[in-house]
């Protein structure tokens, strides 16, 4: 089983959440109608790499979200997610109404940056993304729809939530492709404190 790292400490996800759709900015440049209730899909243990993976072509899309890792049913710790996806795959699964697990849970899919812990507030959390030096991606609670506690509160409705788990927040705008030897660097705050980096250079 693949792990990940909270404070030093190797912890084993048995799956990880995703919301899909919860920044305005990111639906309307993918044309998504915005849900009325949020979209969830899954990642299983075996999506997680520390490996940032570049598919054929521009195929593979990164999408930087704040994932949180789950202790208790509550956020325990923070870390910098890619929820990398197949988008030629997801808009050929999407026009015919299929599930997205070919797009979205292959291996290689969910990549994290170290999980620090977080306090109780999760609303002044934020990320920035930088590929190759150039900043592509910024935003964070303030933006999103639905909030970290309105998020586990829907999840755990659905899905117990085990210790270990990780729920990924959705993106917000800026989402694109990238390839081998691209240099990723994603930095989460809280407030103008900076959290966690992570950094990956594509393979
Ligand atoms: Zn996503």
């Amino acid at each position: 089983m693949n792990s990940v790292s909270f404070e030093g400490r190797a912890v084993v996800p048995s799956k990880v959440v995703c919301i899909g759709r919860n920044y305005v900015e990111h639906i309307a440049e993918l044309n998504n109608e915005t849900p009325s209730e949020p979209v969830i899909f899954m990642k299983p243990n075996s999506a997680i790499s520390e490996q940032l993976r570049a598919g054929a072509g521009d195929d593979f899309h990164y999408e930087s979200e704040l994932s949180f890792l789950i202790q208790d049913g509550q956020a325990a710790a923070v870390a910098f997610g890619l929820d990398i996806t197949n988008r030629a795959v997801q808009a050929t699964l999407k026009a015919k109404g299929l599930p997205w697990e070919r797009a979205k849970a292959f291996d290689g899919s969910a990549v994290f940056s170290d999980f620090v812990t977080v306090e109780k507030d999760l609303s002044y959390l934020s990320l920035t993304t930088h590929i190759n030096g150039e900043l592509v991606q910024q935003g964070g609670v303030e933006l999103m729809m639905l909030k970290p506690d309105d998020i586990l509160a829907e999840v755990s409705s659905l899905f117990t939530l085990e210790d270990g788990d990780i729920v990924m927040t959705g993106t917000p705008a800026g989402v694109g492709p990238y390839c081998a030897g691209d240099h990723f660097r994603g930095c989460v705050y809280s407030g103008a404190q900076l959290l966690v980096v992570g950094e990956w250079v594509a393979v």
